[in-house]
């Protein structure tokens, strides 16, 4: 890899004080932490400094992740979660207070949006989102498309295609939302999470910093370092899931740094 991490951007790296994280292929991959995730953790709160951890995966709250992070040995807590699911359900009480959602989501996101008392209705929905349904059935999918038909507004929690897994990669919503395009011949209206501008904003709140104090890191190009390059964020790619140092040469999505793994960057703040 002909990578060089600039003078200027690492400068701006030592200005950070929140490292907004993904997880998956960043801070762990599956159920086992990255090397030295750990220690990145602990050095970064004991340097005064703060991490939030951004997910795209709308199909579990931030009360799984909570756990699953503590299960790993991390002491994360509710404070450290910020998903598309919870950005989804502030815009629509921020935009659309009081609207009834059609929703393609599983049990976490329907808990999710019922906590922040959203009213999720099966007949004649005012409004629609579709996130990553890990119970989506024929049935289910049949009906959305019909609301979506309909011409009703048509929300998206994120737009990822895969998702990772022990085992490789399932289908994620950006998969789900092309065939609906199939069927309907609509896209989303709008699209919550990474690299959009949403998540962004109630990232923003939800720290109280402003953009040049945060660094956006994560595996994947055109979702976590697209979300930096879009919104004036220093972006890092971590080569420790998705992107391959080839990746790199191709893409249009350049981040601002790379380091292998999270770890490495403790050396330079
Ligand atoms: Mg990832």
């Amino acid at each position: 890899m002909n990578w060089t991490n600039t003078p200027e951007n690492l400068e701006r790296l030592k200005r950070v004080r929140c490292f907004v994280l993904d997880m998956d292929g960043t801070f762990y991959l599956g159920n086992n932490l990255i090397e030295g995730s750990l220690r990145f953790y602990e050095e970064i709160y004991r340097m005064g400094k703060s991490i939030l951890f951004l997910t795209n995966n709308s199909s579990h709250n931030s009360d799984f992740y909570v756990q699953k992070l503590t299960r790993m040995g991390c002491p994360a807590t509710l404070e450290n979660i910020y998903s598309s699911g919870m950005a989804t359900a502030q815009y629509l009480n921020r935009n659309l207070p009081g609207k009834t959602v059609g929703l393609l989501g599983n049990q976490f996101l329907r808990d999710e949006f019922a906590d922040y008392g959203i009213k999720v209705v099966d007949e004649d929905p005012d409004v629609l989102v579709a996130g990553f349904d890990t119970s989506l059935d024929y049935k289910k999918l049949c009906v959305f498309c019909d609301w979506v038909r309909e011409g009703k507004p048509y929300i998206a929690t994120h737009p990822d295609f895969n998702c990772p897994t022990e085992t490789g990669f399932v289908p994620d919503l950006g998969s789900f939302m092309a065939l609906i395009e199939a069927s309907t011949g609509r896209k989303a209206d709008l699209i919550i999470g990474k690299p959009y501008g949403e998540i962004v904003r109630g990232m923003l709140e939800m720290t109280g910093l402003p953009p040049e104090e945060l660094a956006i890191c994560g595996d994947r190009l055109y979702t976590d370092v697209a979300t930096g390059v879009n919104h004036g964020i220093l972006s890092i790619c971590v080569l420790s899931g998705e992107t391959h140092p080839e990746d790199l040469e191709t893409s249009t999505v350049q981040p601002d740094l790379v380091f292998d793994r999270l770890e490495n960057i403790l050396d330079l703040l």
